[in-house]
Parts: C-alpha cells; structure tokens; sequence
C-alpha cells in the first residue's frame, strides 16, 4: 500500500531521518521505531467523538470555549480493550509519560497528521501545551515537536501554570471538572492580544483539562482556541 501523505522527520533519537506517514486508515511510523496508529474516525464535529454525530455531543456541549479538537486514534482503557484492537497508541501515550523520547516521536506524528489532514489549525497564531505541576512535561516535549514540524513559531509553554498533581483521569465526572478549576491558572507571563491559540495534549477523555485551559486563555485575550490531541479516551 502506498503513503497517502509522508514526511521525513528527524528525531533526537536516531540519527537518520524517521518517515511518518498515512496508508489506508493508519499512521505508520518507520524503523527504528515501527509503528502503526489507527486513525479514530470522529462523528461529532466538535470533540470528535467515535459514535456521537452531529455538531456537537453529550460529551462536548458543555465546552464554551474550545472551537473544536482534532484528534488522531483512540485512547483505550485497559479495562475496555478487547481482543484484536490495536493499542498500540494506547501503549505508547501511556509509556510517553516518562519517556521524552516517545513523546517527541508522538508529537511529530501529531505535527505530519494535522499538516495533512487540519490545515486549518495551522493558522493559529500561538502553540502551547497543557501545562503540568512540574515542567518540561510529555505535553511539552510533544508540542515541541509538533512546532518543529509544522514550522510554528510561537511556541508559548509559559502561558499556564498547573499548581496541583492530581491525576484528572481517576476522578469522576464532577469531580474531574471541579479539579481542573482548581489546579489551572493563567502566569505571570500571559500576554495575548487577541491571537488564536492552539492547545496540544496527548488524551481528550472528557475535555475538563483543555476547557479550563482555553476558558482561561480566552479571559486573558485570546479570541479563539483550539485543541489538537493524539488519543480520544473512547
Ligand atoms: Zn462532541
């Protein structure tokens, strides 16, 4: 099967360049690496929900302030996967966490996948990734990445500070949105002057973390935000 769309991408890991690259319905990374990411197929327009079409969802509805998220594959918990599904993404989001590497490698295939695929979301003005209690972070290295491979220029990590650790995923619904609330706030260094954003992340389970983030983003002046995401929890 031939490349629907590659590029050649060079990584801090190995010294020849890495092709990443869609064939069919899949993501496909070369040696060393060799990978293969099945691409989600989102329904609802603004949250890409697998299963949920229209314009927005039971899931999206109550996001004022993120435009839309585009995203790659699924995120499957352990506890939802079953025989003979391709976790390899899975896997991999899951190990980036502690492995900058991968999360490097993660944010290039982001970076060629919205290239071809979003456009769009190339046209805004300012990048940066959802910040954590203690930088650099898995979300920074990947943002980094994806700036390196779309060519942004105004990668902006210092936009959001994370005070608290919690890990939002092991929360519940409520508790989840209430968390983000609490942990995340704008810094000292926020300047936007109306400027589009686009946020990177690595999972999209119910959107709390990105919402919070663009509601803050918005307040401090952006005029629209975005999300690009490599796993949707399904
Ligand atoms: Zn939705």
């Amino acid at each position: 099967m031939s490349y629907i769309y590659s590029e050649s991408v060079h990584l801090s890991s190995s010294k020849d360049p890495v092709t990443i690259g869609r064939k069919g319905n899949q993501i496909y990374v070369s040696s060393p690496w060799n990978r293969e990411y099945e691409i989600i197929t989102g329904m609802c327009e603004k949250c890409q929900h697998p299963y949920q079409i229209g314009k927005s969802c039971s899931t999206c509805i109550i996001w004022d302030n993120i435009e839309y998220v585009r995203v790659v594959g699924a995120y499957i918990p352990k506890k939802r996967q079953t025989a003979g599904q391709n976790i390899s993404l899975t896997d991999d989001l899951w190990n980036a966490k502690g492995d900058p590497m991968l999360a490097e490698l993660l944010g290039c295939v982001l970076g060629v996948f919205v290239r071809h695929q979003y456009p769009k979301l190339l046209t805004s003005q300012i990048v940066t990734a959802v910040p954590a209690k203690t930088p650099p972070s898995h979300a920074d290295y990947m943002a980094e990445a994806f700036c390196r491979v779309t060519g942004n220029k105004d990668l902006r990590n210092d936009l959001l500070v994370r005070e608290g650790d919690t890990k939002l995923w092991r929360l519940g619904w409520e508790d989840r949105w209430k968390t983000a609330n609490e942990e995340f706030q704008v810094s000292n260094q926020l300047a936007i002057n109306g400027e589009s954003v686009l946020i990177i992340d690595d999972i999209l389970t119910n959107g709390a973390t990105l919402e919070r983030c663009a509601s803050l983003l918005k307040k401090s002046g952006a005029s629209k935000v975005f999300g690009a995401v490599l796993g949707r929890t399904i």
